[in-house]
């Protein structure tokens, strides 16, 4: 297969060089030309055992309601849960705005143990995660199916397709450099294959 630039013989396709079935030019890396990664199905993702961590929110609810709490007994310990002064409106008044920081601070601290209890990792709809696996899959079978034509040049170096292999109609590409391979085999996936499910 002549390479587009040079016209040299030298060429290999990109699966050779990948795997390294052809002896390869001095610091080249085959990396560069890896096949297409496959799409994980979603089915066989394990979700993590331990819940998310928790949200500003819920870490406030639990810091705030702590302090309140710990205020109350630091009240109690010091004998400021009730008073002496004043007539007996403003002792009620006093020994309830005591009882509130307790029951404030016990409320803040039950909805935020509440609210990390309830927090799950975000997932989405199996049918719709199975969908989107679907289309990744069919992305990915195109992609490969490019992959499988892609032909090296190892005197320039950088790769092309040859004229009519990824479609009838398709002139032979231009070289384009290795850096750039990966696009391009989604490019061409695309161009040669758009609207193929
Ligand atoms: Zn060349």
């Amino acid at each position: 297969m002549a390479c587009p630039t040079c016209g040299g013989e030298n060429t290999a396709t990109a699966r050779q060089v990948y795997e390294r079935a052809v002896a390869l030019p001095a610091g080249w890396d085959p990396a560069l030309l890896a096949p297409p990664p496959a799409p994980v199905d979603p089915a066989t993702l394990e979700l993590p055992a331990a819940r998310p961590p928790m949200n500003g929110r819920t870490r406030a609810m639990l810091i705030i309601g702590a302090l309140l709490v710990a205020y109350w007994v630091f009240d109690e310990a010091a004998g400021l849960g009730s008073t002496d002064v004043g007539d007996q409106t403003y002792q009620a008044g006093w020994a309830l705005g005591h009882l509130i920081k307790l029951l404030a601070g016990i409320g803040l601290l039950i909805g935020g143990v509440a609210g990390y209890r309830n927090r799950r990792w975000a997932v989405g709809d199996p049918a719709d995660l199975q969908h989107l696996h679907l289309h990744n899959r069919a992305v990915y079978t195109r992609r490969a199916q490019v992959w499988e034509h892609a032909q090296v040049c190892l005197d320039c170096p950088g790769a092309f397709f040859a004229a009519g292999v990824l479609r009838p109609d398709f002139p032979a590409s231009p070289l384009i450099g290795l850096g750039q391979f990966p696009v391009m085999v989604a490019t061409m996936a695309d161009r040669a294959f758009a609207g193929a499910a």
